[in-house]
């Protein structure tokens, strides 16, 4: 019984039809058109023996029943950023449905396993800025406290926002109610980045998620005028930022897919006749290795503090978030591995540098591994962003055959 990977990729474009508009995908979560690409994609169940309901942080969950409750879980967001690509999230779901599809055909709707697909809600967090709301909530691991607050641009609640769909913060926690019988988790999604494209290859085996240092940096040093300051008296603080925006280049090149990214430079007082008396930059390290990660962030700090002297400046940081690298599963990268070989593909394994709801699962301590399937010039969270269809039906066959391993592996823990 085989996959239909042409229906997959129907259906995005149906879903793209629907929800996007000139400029894109418009599937922001928590807006009419996320919930409009929900009841589109409930109505593709009409036909299916599961069951399907809404947790309590807004996931979206369906359920066929296998002969054992021990689940296998597939999935991803439908939820898009603004302006958004038309494979970004909504590929894993629905190539998890098509999955799901598969194995109620070949097993007369009772599969060896129970098999659920879950659309996480608002991945993205791009109304609210906080991402994997409802995975986090799912794996217990944020508090909706420090969220609830949150205003979108238009002054809108997060918590009023979640209650006009439905969702009460209150009952947030409930959602981990939903890890009863998790076994594994799978999740197809595009890669976003140009790797793979470069190495002619369409698919991946992704390692994890790598950890996240991101802190603020202000350097200090003395506001003067710039006419009559001569260079050699300055305490000009854009001096060290400076020098820190390349040294950084250095301190993530000893590590092989090291990133280190300063995002956002703010100098004060901000005009063209004043020596800048205070600079505040941000910083955001990553890195699959935990001593990779701990070594760049060292070695930043220390590098600030000497450029700072340097310019006769002080420096100051603090930390805005942080995550620890989270490695997947060794099985499951080892299926991974076979089910790619398998679709007459070679492969490439790569970490990830997105944080995805696969993270969150991971750190429930859910087995958990990632695809990724080349993305076209390396761009999403863009109207242009594209795969080839034929690495599209290439992933979601290779994605397919991950599942029956997975299936028949979680089978057997099972005896
Ligand atoms: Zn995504």
């Amino acid at each position: 019984m085989s996959i239909d990977p042409k229906r997959t990729i129907a259906e995005l474009k149906e879903l793209r039809a629907l929800t996007g508009d000139e400029n894109g995908a418009q599937r922001v979560a928590w807006t009419d058109t996320w919930l409009k690409a929900r009841a589109w994609f409930e109505e593709k169940l009409a036909d299916l023996p599961v069951e399907q309901h809404y947790d309590a942080a807004g996931n979206g969950w369906v359920t066929l029943k296998g002969e054992s409750e021990k689940a296998l879980i597939i999935g991803s967001h439908l939820d898009s950023v603004p302006n958004g690509g038309w494979l970004d999230g909504a590929l894993g779901v629905l190539a998890g449905l098509e999955i799901l599809r598969r194995f109620a055909k070949e097993y007369n709707g009772c599969p060896p396993v129970t098999i659920r697909v879950v659309d996480w809600a608002d991945e993205e967090g791009a109304r609210f800025g906080r991402s994997l709301l409802g995975s986090s909530a799912f794996a217990g691991t944020a508090s909706i406290e420090a969220d609830r607050i949150r205003v979108d641009k238009d002054g809108i609640r997060l918590e009023d926002a979640l209650r006009r769909c439905g969702v009460d913060v209150d009952r947030f926690k409930e959602s981990e109610q939903e890890q009863a019988n998790a076994t594994a988790y799978l999740e197809l999604h595009i890669e976003q980045g140009p790797v793979l494209e470069r190495l002619g290859l369409p698919l991946a085996v992704v390692l994890g998620t790598k950890g996240v240092e991101r802190h603020a940096i202000t350097f200090h040093g003395q506001e003067a005028h710039s006419g009559s300051t001569p260079m050699g008296d300055r305490r000009d603080s854009l001096a060290p930022l400076a020098k820190l925006a390349l040294e950084i280049y250095s301190i993530a090149g000893k590590h092989k897919d090291a990133v280190c990214t300063i995002g956002s430079v703010k100098t004060y007082p901000g005009i063209v006749t004043a020596v800048v008396g205070r600079c505040e930059a941000t910083l955001d390290q990553r890195d699959l290795d935990p001593d990779a990660l701990a070594q760049m962030y060292r070695e930043a700090k220390s590098a600030s503090e000497q450029f700072a002297a340097e310019h006769g400046c002080s420096v100051e940081w603090s930390k805005i978030w942080s995550i620890e690298p989270i490695p997947f599963h060794p099985k499951l990268l080892e299926f991974c591995e076979a089910a790619i070989q398998e679709t007459s593909c070679e492969f490439v394994v790569l970490p990830s540098g997105p944080l995805h709801d696969a993270a969150e699962v991971s750190r429930a301590g859910i087995p958990t591994v990632m695809m990724f399937v080349q993305s076209l010039h390396g761009i999403s969270h863009n109207k242009i962003e594209d795969t080839k269809e034929e690495h599209l039906e290439l992933a979601i066959d290779a994605m397919d055959k991950l599942a029956t391993k997975t299936v028949a592996w979680i089978k057997e823990l099972n005896l």
